[in-house]
């Protein structure tokens, strides 16, 4: 059985793990893989490698940073098909949105190559007689990043190459469920020229993240995961004095208006519900139709959800793969059981689904709740799988009152043809990323990605200027070069 072991200080451990966790292919529902969980001892060690590598790797300029950057982001892309292979085969999404989950990844790295630039300070002469100011950002030191298993490289993406880029070490704890593509990446950065023990992978679990979480060499914690799972990590990191950002789950709704473009929003609204099966943290799952809205979409949507195929990821015709384990299949599945049982009309039935030659994997087909009502558990809580629920409003008004009231405010969109009725709900809406007519609006890697209320604890978004910001301290130098004018001995508190 092949192991896989943390990465520290450049290279992949060996097998000594007391203990392992079983990591599947979920199109054959086969243990290809047993992977280390590390102990607290074990967290440790690779942050005393990461801590006693930033003495170093803070002082490399930031030209020199810049290039190996440069470096690694040739290395992504010569290796982009074998790092999708490697997610497909653990997480079970289909290549091509392997791959784009890559290339998203990829450009937060282009986004890190401009290092030199993100950091400039600013500079005031004369604040007073012949005294300069000018602020300067620095790196906080250690930075911990604690990943969910949906995106098991651009997530991380989102974080590590900000945080080296700005003079950071990075010990990163991806999913156990899909722990591959973390490695995969640790060689690829060191390919590039990264010193060894700047970017350290530890794998694991609860007892990893704990221990990440009290150490008090770790300056800043990055995360994405379940809502009771970032509020977790935010409380208890926080209780320690660490800088947190805490991104949690979603359900995020689409809004469809009367005049909206009716075969758009049902082609966006299939492929933001059952992309990657449903667990994205952009996913919609929920849609609003407003008015007459919601017979239209009805139909087109069971048109389209007709013709799409289903099977392993590994298969270039397949649409849709299976769901990341057994265990998230049944509970997904328990959700499809209770919202028959809470009374929704359950329009579109994924539950017979059967893939020739994989009848262990851990698939479900897509399903339509329709006539949903809001004390429905399928419409209140995330079910992170191919589950999308229809609720019909009479008006906007109605519309956007039910949005709001959702504890969640990850991503949103509208769909509409009315500017002046876009332009109402960008500014009411209370989620942090909103689309128009754009089902998915995953802001690019120079804007920042987060959302609001229950799903970002902190109030940092990641990548972009908030990422930068948050992997920093700024610090703010007044200066003068002695003047034998302006001498003398003054009590008073300095003004101009
Ligand atoms: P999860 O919360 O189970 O796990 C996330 C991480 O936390 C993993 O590394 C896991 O090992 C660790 N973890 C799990 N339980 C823990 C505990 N009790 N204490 C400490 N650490 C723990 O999430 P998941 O199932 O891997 O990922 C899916 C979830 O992530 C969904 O809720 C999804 O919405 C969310 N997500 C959110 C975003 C976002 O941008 N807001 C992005 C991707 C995924």
């Amino acid at each position: 059985m092949k192991r896989i072991g943390h990465w520290l200080d450049g290279r992949e451990l060996g097998d000594k793990a007391e203990r392992l966790g079983d990591v599947y292919n979920p199109a054959t529902g086969e243990v290809t893989a047993q992977v280390a969980l590390a102990s607290a001892g074990e967290v440790d060690s690779a942050v005393a490698s990461s801590h006693r590598a930033f003495e170093t790797w803070r002082e490399v300029p930031l030209t020199h940073r810049a290039r190996i950057f440069f470096s690694f982001r040739e290395l992504l892309e010569a290796n982009k098909d074998e790092l999708a292979g490697i997610i497909t085969s653990e997480h079970g999404k289909v290549l091509s949105d392997a791959a784009g989950e890559v290339a998203r990844g990829q450009e937060v790295v282009e986004f890190a190559c401009g290092v030199p630039h993100l950091l400039k300070g600013e500079f005031s002469e004369n604040v007073s007689k012949n005294v300069d100011s000018y602020s300067i950002r620095q790196p906080v030191g250690v930075v911990a990043g604690i990943t969910p298993f949906n995106f098991p490289a651009m997530v991380p993406m989102w974080m590590y190459p900000v945080a080296i880029a700005c003079g950071n070490t990075f010990v990163l704890k991806p999913s156990e469920k899909d722990p591959s593509a973390a490695n995969f990446m640790a060689a690829l950065f060191k390919e590039a020229g990264l010193p060894d023990g700047v970017f350290n992978v530890v794998h694991g679990d609860k007892v990893a993240v704990d221990r990440l979480l009290e150490h008090p060499d770790v300056a800043a914690i990055s995360s994405v995961g379940s809502t009771p799972v970032a509020r977790y990590i935010y409380e208890t990191a926080a209780s320690r004095g660490k800088r947190v950002q805490a991104l949690g789950g979603a359900k995020n709704h689409m809004l469809v208006l009367p005049d909206a473009d009716m075969d758009l929003a049902a082609d966006s609204v299939v492929g933001a519900a059952f992309g990657s099966a449903g667990q994205r943290c952009m996913a919609i799952s929920a849609v609003v139709a407003v008015g007459d809205a919601g017979d239209a979409l009805r139909q087109k949507v069971h048109e389209r959800v007709a013709a799409l195929t289903v099977g392993p990821g590994s298969d270039p015709g397949a649409e849709m793969g299976p769901l990341v384990t057994g265990e998230h299949r049944n509970k997904v599945l328990s959700y499809v059981e209770a919202g028959l049982r809470e009374g929704a009309d359950l329009a579109i039935d994924g539950r017979d689904i059967k893939v020739q030659d994989h009848e262990d994997g851990f698939f479900l087909g897509p399903c339509l709740f329709d006539h949903v009502r809001p004390e429905m558990s399928i419409y209140k809580d995330e079910i992170f799988g191919p589950v999308l629920v229809m609720v019909r409003a009479e008006s906007y008004d109605e519309a956007i009152r039910l949005l709001n009231a959702n504890p969640y405010g990850n991503g949103t969109a509208i769909f509409t043809n009315d500017g002046g009725a876009a332009r109402k709900f960008q500014h009411e809406v209370e989620v942090g990323m909103v689309g128009v007519n754009v089902p998915i609006p995953v802001p690019m890697a120079f804007f920042s990605f987060g959302g609001w209320k229950d799903s970002l604890f902190g109030d940092s978004h990641v990548h972009g200027r908030e990422g930068v910001h948050f992997y920093t301290s700024g610090k703010v130098v007044t200066s003068r070069w002695p003047d034998p004018s302006l001498r003398g001995v003054n009590l008073g508190f300095p003004q101009n």
